[in-house]
């Protein structure tokens, strides 16, 4: 039996941006109920489990998951809460996570705790007889939502007109719906992550003289200035504007064409932040997602991807100073697996992901007992035909990178 309540995509509204927010670094969880009284809109559940206190919660997830055995994987990203990443058979970035996936044919169920493009890109590489849940549906990813089907469709066929039809490649981050990424594979376009971005600008670069990147633009912009492409070169493509604010001359001069989208969470980051951080700490290395604006990666040391940080910081010596650009939960993570060092988070008002935020421990013991009781809940399942043109641009990327 399976059982999908609704479509996952809730815009995130001002008061849940700042509703988990904190000066003081305690991001515990509360019950799940207390948390909805922050005027949050997530997916209604059994009122037995919105009443569960977290250590209840941390019991039971722990029995289903005992009683699963290896029937069950349980995949979380490294923005997820402590209460819900301690239950992770594998932790990582969206493609590990994915990957891994691929790899593992035991298990019949996935539970991704992530949030929903992870869970259809693990979908499109698992193998047919598994199943994967996003413990919570309305777990989407704002950056994600900036590129609706619609909007790109548009966009691709005025390129078409202006460009002609081999003027310009497509390369859609990770962080993009499945149908993205499916338009990508129609037309001999490619997906990419934050580490391979710029293997795969070269490799677009080497098909057609242009590019246009969805739907992180500081991401896009970030790589296009590494591989040597000039500002006056790229161009931001605004969906709401007809030609997305641009003149078709403009649009025949630009190499890169930067989709209007960003991340909320990244584009907190700024460059008063990071001279304050050398102002209190004059040895200290600024280490930053590409996500981040233009400004702040060329005011920090280092920049790439979340495992490019967490490595960087695990192999520094003893004693240094870190003062990281990406999600908070992720920064204390990282903190307390180096307490030979100082680790904190650029941002001083302690923001996490808020549609990360939205796997509360009690979705996976709902989704986890359901799966005990034979009962598939919230399963993502990206039909055939979209999951088919999307594993052509993941399989570009493989075979490319
Ligand atoms: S951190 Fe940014 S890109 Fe990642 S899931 Fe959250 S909103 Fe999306």
């Amino acid at each position: 039996m399976v059982v999908t309540l609704r479509e996952p995509m809730v815009p995130i509204t001002e008061i849940e941006r700042s509703a988990f927010c904190q000066t003081d670094k305690d991001l515990k969880s509360k019950t799940l109920e207390e948390e909805f009284n922050k005027g949050v809109r997530w997916q209604k559940l059994p009122i037995s489990y919105m009443r569960t206190s977290p250590e209840e919660l941390d019991t039971r997830i722990t029995e289903a998951k005992a009683a699963l055995g290896q029937r069950l994987l349980i995949l979380g990203h490294h923005y997820q809460r402590d209460e819900v990443i301690k239950h992770a058979d594998l932790r990582g970035d969206s493609f590990k996570l994915s990957q891994y996936a691929a790899t593992q044919t035991k298990a019949e169920s996935i539970v991704f705790c992530g949030v929903h493009f992870m869970a259809e890109t693990a979908d499109i590489l698992s193998s047919q007889n598994q199943s994967v849940s996003l413990p919570n549906l309305t777990a989407g990813c704002s950056m994600a939502d900036m590129a609706r089907l619609d909007d790109v469709l548009d966009c691709w066929d005025d390129l078409q007109e202006v460009l002609g039809p081999e003027g310009v490649t497509p390369i859609t981050y990770m962080n993009s719906p499945a149908s993205i990424k499916a338009q990508c594979g129609r037309n001999e376009g490619i997906v990419c992550t934050s580490s391979n971005a710029p293997a795969t600008f070269e490799w677009a670069l080497g098909r057609r003289e242009r590019i246009i990147f969805l739907p992180d633009q500081h991401l896009g912009r970030n790589t296009g200035l590494r591989m040597g492409i000039g500002l006056d070169e790229m161009l931001v493509w605004n969906p709401f504007k007809p030609l997305g604010g641009h003149t078709e001359d403009e649009l025949r001069r630009a190499r890169l064409i930067l989709w209007q989208g960003h991340c909320s969470v990244h584009t907190r980051f700024t460059v008063p932040q990071i001279e304050r951080a050398r102002l209190q700490y004059p040895d200290i290395r600024v280490v930053v997602h590409p996500e981040t604006t233009m400004e702040v990666v060329q005011a920090a040391d280092y920049n790439g991807s979340t495992e490019y940080i967490i490595k960087v910081i695990d192999d520094a010596p003893a004693g240094s100073v870190w003062a990281v650009g990406t999600e908070v939960n992720l920064v204390n993570r990282i903190a307390a697996e180096n307490p030979d060092k100082t680790v904190f988070c650029l941002d001083s008002v302690v923001c996490p992901c808020s549609t990360m935020y939205r796997i509360h421990p009690a979705y996976v013991a709902w989704v986890l007992e359901g799966l005990v009781e034979g009962v598939v809940v919230n399963q993502i399942t990206v039909d055939e035909e979209t999951s088919g043109y999307a594993r052509i641009a993941l399989d570009r990327m493989l075979s490319t990178v």
